[in-house]
């Protein structure tokens, strides 16, 4: 087969492959009919002239990165313009591993477009520390795998200790020092999103970073020591431990009373089981979680999300007044058009691991392309979740004025959910 013929065919599988897509939903309904309600009438002709040469590829390729593109290889017709980048992915930038587990980070750094958030991504061994520190972004976290026991204190020096699962999330505030740490059989594995862009997971203030960078006759009188009780510091690495092995913690009730020493534990809840909570909104496609300061409130400033589609379930057309969104993908496959003004609109796939960003105001929607359920998280700086509904709009006007902007029938815009939904069809 010469060259040419494969780049068609690759062409040929790409539109058979959108049209599969959600097969036996009004979705595939409506994309079977792509050729003839295209809006892009410039780009018409690649989508119907299958012997069309234009999309030709015949030069070097990443066939890997391709293949996990395809929305970007060939884009709808629908897209124009030029985007900023809103996809990243964990699987694509470097891990820092050291004894005791691993971390990586997506921040604005690498990712330009994201300056309101930055996620880390961790791994602890069981026993395996992320040593005591704090930082300047407040901190929010879902437990992705296994179990890890937090330690903090809050303001008025009342300690905390508490164990999280799969599932559970917490939150710890600007200046607020804790750490982290792998329990049995197999320690833990997280994310953890921060309410700044340029928040570094490499500049947190760390206790062992400091200490070492203390004079030994100020440690002394500080700590109340003799400057020859300093001596096991001289074994910490230049740059503090960050994370480093160690055996696995006694219980948590021993360890709880032993932190208390001799005050109350604090009140406050910096923990949430996020997997025990019933839907938020729920229908035959999908489930929507929303937790934010109204049900968890010491997380003042961070607002989630935790969205589950069905195969072929749409997260509709809708857009968040008050932050950006950062997105985190959980499990399966999907698509997200994010449409930004001025005729500018760009298409990107999402797999496990992978980050997307949609900057506060601008349209969107998330399809599930696979057969898998898709979970996905939309992250907000915000203290409150809080959305918009293209339909719930469009029902809630005039319906006139509707018919004169879009020229649709009254009959067509009887049948759109008059509700903010989140999750379609219903
Ligand atoms: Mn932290
Ligand atoms: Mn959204």
């Amino acid at each position: 087969m010469v060259k040419r013929d494969v780049a068609i065919n690759i062409l040929r599988e790409t539109l058979s492959r959108r049209h599969l897509v959600g097969a036996g939903t009004a979705v595939a309904t409506a994309a079977a009919l792509a050729p003839t309600t295209v809006f892009g009438q410039s780009r018409q002709t690649i989508m119907t002239g299958e012997a069309n040469s234009s999309a030709a590829d015949m030069g070097p390729e990443n066939n890997a990165m391709k293949s996990i593109n395809a929305d970007g290889f060939m884009p709808p017709p629908t897209d124009h313009g030029s985007v900023p980048q809103f996809w990243h992915s964990f699987s694509a930038v470097h891990r820092r591993v050291q004894d005791g587990g691993w971390a990586r980070q997506v921040n604005v750094e690498d990712f330009p477009i994201s300056t309101e958030i930055a996620g880390v991504n961790m791994k602890l061994n069981a026993g395996g520390i992320r040593e005591l520190h704090w930082h300047a972004a407040n901190e929010w976290s879902l437990m992705l795998s296994g179990n890890c026991r937090l330690t903090a204190i809050d303001l008025d020096g009342k300690s905390y200790v508490a164990d999280v699962a799969q599932g559970d999330l917490w939150y710890f505030p600007t200046g607020i020092p804790h750490s982290l740490q792998g329990l049995g059989p197999e320690g833990c594995e997280f994310l953890l999103v921060f309410d700044d862009g340029r928040f570094s997971e490499d500049n947190t203030t760390l206790i062992s970073d400091w200490a070492i960078h203390t004079p030994p006759e100020v440690l002394a009188k500080n700590w109340n020591a003799p400057q020859s009780a300093l001596e096991p510091l001289r074994s910490i690495p230049r740059e503090g431990k960050y994370i480093f092995q160690a055996p696995v913690p006694g219980s948590l009730a021993s360890d709880q009373q032993a932190a208390a020493n001799g005050r109350p534990a604090t009140p406050i809840k910096f923990q949430f089981a996020m997997q025990g909570m019933p839907p938020t909104k729920s229908g035959r496609n999908g489930e929507v979680r929303i937790v934010d300061s109204t049900n968890f409130p010491i997380s003042t400033n961070i607002a989630m999300a935790h969205v589950r589609l069905k195969p072929g379930g749409l997260r509709e057309l809708h857009w968040h007044p008050n932050a950006d969104e950062w997105q985190y993908y959980l499990q399966g496959s999907g698509r997200m058009t994010l449409f930004h003004n001025k005729s500018e609109a760009s298409t990107a796939d999402f797999n496990p691991g992978d980050v997307g960003y949609v900057p506060k105001t601008l349209g969107h929607y998330i399809e599930n392309t696979g057969t898998d359920d898709l979970v996905f998280l939309e992250m907000f700086k915000a203290p409150k979740y809080e959305d918009l509904s293209l339909n719930d709009w469009m029902t809630h006007i005039p319906p006139e004025l509707v018919m004169q902007h879009l020229g649709i029938s009254a009959e067509t815009l009887g049948n759109i959910p008059k509700a903010n939904l989140a999750v379609l069809p219903a």
